[in-house]
């Protein structure tokens, strides 16, 4: 049976989550209301704007469905803005942004500086042979992981893949290099 894997499509980059997930041969749902969460095995908060999604995730009525799915061990991807929603806390937020807390991390926004700041690194990540091409654009560093977060990979000695439980959180984009081997994993271990 096909994994059907939903994807947080309020705002970002949710597209190329999906494209390479219906590649690997995943059922991709768009996931926009909460009738759309009930069917799904696993989910995928892209990249984007957290302060934003956090804004449309209340709108919509999907925050606290959201956070149920999550806390009872749907498992999930969260990359970039992805990572900053599910972080127990941030660092330079907007006050109103909401944290889902669902991954003992402090995250920093825009830690790594403006839009130019953004940069692409090959980074060594846990269990994979090959380096993994790394694209951070306004990239949340982790400033600080709980003792039961495995951090699976680093750049410059800072957490940028880190993984507790169901969460999985990278504070780089997997689907903007053409390598699929996170997203395979992901599946794999659903
Ligand atoms: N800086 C963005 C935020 O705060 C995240 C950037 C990204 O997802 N590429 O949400």
């Amino acid at each position: 049976m096909k994994p059907r894997v939903g994807v947080l499509a309020l705002q970002g980059g949710f597209a190329a989550h999906a494209d390479i997930l219906q590649r690997l041969g995943a059922c991709v749902d768009e996931i926009r209301c909460v009738e759309q969460l009930a069917a799904v095995d696993a989910l995928v908060l892209p990249g984007g704007e957290s302060t934003t999604v956090s804004m449309l995730l209340e709108r919509s009525g999907l925050l606290e469905p959201l956070r149920e799915r999550l806390s009872s061990g749907l498992p999930v991807l969260g990359t970039c803005a992805g990572m900053i929603l599910l972080a127990s806390e941030v660092v330079d937020g907007r006050g109103d942004q909401h944290s889902l807390g669902l991954i003992d991390i402090t995250v920093r926004r825009n830690a790594y500086g403006s839009q130019i700041a953004s940069f692409e690194a090959d980074i060594a990540v846990d269990d994979l042979d090959e380096p993994f091409h790394a694209v951070f654009i306004r990239a949340p560093s982790v400033e600080r992981s709980g003792p039961e977060v495995e951090v699976q990979a680093r750049h410059n000695h800072r957490p940028v893949l880190c993984r507790s439980g169901s969460v999985t959180v990278a504070s780089f984009h997997p689907e903007l290099s053409g390598d699929h081997r996170l997203h395979q994993r992901f599946l794999a271990n659903l």
